[in-house]
């Protein structure tokens, strides 16, 4: 195994990152940041394919706040049921399309601060809207990334905060938001909770696992 320094190693996890993933297509459909935002808020738990068969069905009876909030919680909840918690999601989309119609225009606010007040909004929601709808430097870390940070030894593993901090001291800032998406493909391709092959992976394979 090489022994590289933590600057070398990320510097190097990046370029192989780039080699595999050139494009980096956003997983979530979307037409705009609203869709994006309630995109996000579905994705919880719940795979982007299944996001992206449902979400069609909902915008097509509302595909902003203003549209959203005539639909009622039930009507809401029957249509997002096979994303999971549809109880907790359907209530979050209507009151945050309450919120964007009362307190913003029923336009998505720009800021971590505004975004973060809305309801079932959370900061790594907000990191991915802030993102992908508005171009934003942002370090979404979800449970994968948190896991691939700790394995190739960016991170201590702590909590997703701590590997958020990590990230973003080892990565320019002006490719965090293509590498959050990056390492989601790595991880989805190569890098699974359980039953990782060492051998066959282009990254542990030559630095070495930290775990
Ligand atoms: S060897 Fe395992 S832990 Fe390391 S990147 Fe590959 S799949 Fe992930």
């Amino acid at each position: 195994m090489k022994q590289v320094s933590l600057q070398e190693k990320a510097t190097a996890i990046a370029g192989i990152l780039d080699a595999l993933y050139p494009e980096t297509p956003i997983p979530l459909r979307h037409e705009d940041a609203y869709t994006l935002l309630v995109a996000v808020v579905l994705s919880a738990q719940c795979t982007d394919e299944r996001v992206n068969q449902i979400t069609p069905l909902l915008f097509a009876r509302a595909d902003n706040p203003y549209d959203m909030v005539k639909l009622t919680v039930d009507d809401i909840r029957e249509i997002i049921k096979p994303c999971g918690l549809s109880p907790a999601k359907s209530k979050a989309i209507r009151g945050l399309s309450q919120l964007l119609v009362e307190q913003h225009g029923g336009q998505v606010p720009q800021s971590f601060e505004e975004l973060e007040a809305l309801p079932g909004v959370g900061h790594k929601t907000a990191s991915v809207v802030m993102s992908q709808a508005f171009g934003v430097p942002a370090f979404p870390v979800d449970t994968h990334i948190h896991r691939l940070a700790a394995r190739w030894g960016l991170s201590d593993g702590k909590n997703v905060e701590k590997t958020e901090r990590d990230l973003k001291a080892v990565f320019p800032e002006n490719t965090w938001n293509k590498l959050h998406l990056q390492i989601i493909y790595f991880g989805r391709q190569y890098c699974p909770a359980r039953g990782h092959k060492v051998e066959n992976c282009p990254i542990c394979s030559v630095f070495g696992v930290a775990e």
